[in-house]
């Protein structure tokens, strides 16, 4: 009896507490300070340093295009870190579900930033 009473304590006292969830997809989350989301790229001048330290190959560049593909990234981030221009930033966009894989291949020109695909 004793324990059965604790316990609809322990359950009254939730019913008046703030949830800790959001109703996703009407309430988002906002991205925490160092959060690692879709990586964007801005002002690249192609010195492929990023390439070299891509764990997953997921960096590749050819005819003046920067590619990302988001399928093989696993935003460690280390193409932000390493690019001695600043030219990737990992954003905090995180809503990346698509059902066109080809929505998920990131394409900058290279020397500005319109994003591409
Ligand atoms: S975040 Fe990591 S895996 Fe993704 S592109 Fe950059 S270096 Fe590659
Ligand atoms: S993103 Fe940075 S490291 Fe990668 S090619 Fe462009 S300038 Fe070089």
């Amino acid at each position: 009896m004793h324990k059965l009473l604790i316990g609809m304590l322990t359950v009254f006292k939730h019913l008046f507490k703030k949830p800790v969830t959001l109703e996703y997809p009407e309430k988002k989350m906002v991205s925490p300070k160092n959060f690692r989301g879709k990586p964007v790229v801005e002002n690249c001048v192609g010195c492929q340093c990023c390439i070299k330290v891509c764990p997953t190959g997921a960096i590749s560049m050819s005819e003046g295009e920067f590619k990302i593909d988001l399928k093989k990234c696993i935003f460690c981030g280390n193409c932000m870190y390493y690019c001695p221009r600043g030219a990737i930033k990992m954003s905090g966009e995180y809503e990346l579900a698509t059902v066109n894989k080809n929505d998920l291949e990131l394409v900058y020109k290279l020397g500005g930033n319109n994003e591409r695909n």
